[in-house]
């Protein structure tokens, strides 16, 4: 049998909801099936919105759903080292440049080129001289992944990028990588010392994921994911991304639902299974 090795990988900013949940249950079940491994990653690296009673709740909740995970955890916040790691090596490599603006003068900008609002960020460096005002200056700044570097370092590779993808009846998909559906993506952020997509690709490639398995939320996530690893030279996860479960408005469930978290269920005495049910896996 091939290895699988899959993660459940939460961001402590709050109460798991029914749909963590589920997502939950279908990492776990598709290991179950191929007699894999899960392991479990606290992706605490926004440190304005996460909190470590978040993760004690996460590891209570998913104990509750009767939900087994390898020792030792990886918790994120304890390995910035590792990203900074990354975002050098590919500051080395050429790929990257820094980012004075501010979220408020990209939108502006983009507004006014009539791009529509969050359209992919594309960028270039400051010429030497500005770049050394802003730093004199204190500015802050992030690092930020140019893809027009990024194609010319890998050539004809970069337009055959692609990555396998797993579909709900285990049908598999070659899908063409559109890492510009992103534009150039922040590698760190002003109040981080990382971004998720470093972090991310990092750590599946340290702990050897061979299938990562998430909401169609994060559908998107894979077509930038496949140029990190590329860039980084590590190994490709296959993808599978599960229906989410929606809230009574008919959009994704939000933490702010707090009458739908694990914990709110369960002091209201609904089992894991009944749980379970409601999540409609
Ligand atoms: N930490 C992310 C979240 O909670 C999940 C990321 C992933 O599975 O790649 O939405």
């Amino acid at each position: 049998m091939t290895e699988f090795v899959t993660r459940f990988a939460p961001s402590p900013t709050g109460l798991l909801h029914l749909g963590h949940a589920a997502s939950a249950w279908h990492v776990w079940e598709a290991a179950r099936r191929a007699g894999g491994r899960v392991l479990l990653r606290i992706e605490d690296i926004d440190l304005g919105r996460c909190r470590p009673e978040f993760t004690d709740a996460i590891l209570e909740d998913l104990a509750w759903l009767g939900l087994a995970w390898e020792e030792p955890l990886r918790v994120q916040s304890n390995h910035f080292d590792d990203y900074d790691r990354v975002v050098r090596r590919l500051t080395e490599m050429g790929l990257t440049y820094r980012c004075f603006r501010s979220r408020t003068q990209i939108a502006q900008e983009q507004a006014e080129a009539g791009l529509p609002p969050g359209a992919p960020f594309k960028g270039s460096p400051l010429s030497p001289s500005e770049e050394a005002r802003q730093l004199e200056a204190g500015r802050p700044y992030t690092w930020r992944l140019s893809l027009s570097a990024c194609r010319e370092y890998l050539g004809d590779v970069y337009d055959t990028l692609s990555f396998s993808l797993c579909s709900s009846d285990g049908g598999m998909d070659t899908m063409k990588a559109r890492p510009d559906l992103h534009g150039d993506i922040n590698l760190t952020r002003k109040d981080s010392p990382t971004a998720y997509h470093v972090a991310s690709t990092h750590d599946d490639a340290l702990q050897g994921i061979t299938h990562v398995i998430r909401g169609e939320d994060l559908a998107d996530a894979a077509h930038m994911h496949v140029l990190i690893q590329a860039l980084m030279g590590w190994s490709q996860p296959i993808y599978t991304h599960h229906p989410l479960v929606l809230g009574p408005d008919g959009k994704k469930l939000a933490k702010r639902f707090a009458s739908q978290s694990l914990a709110s269920l369960r002091a209201e005495g609904l089992t894991p299974d009944q749980v379970r049910r409601l999540a409609g896996v």
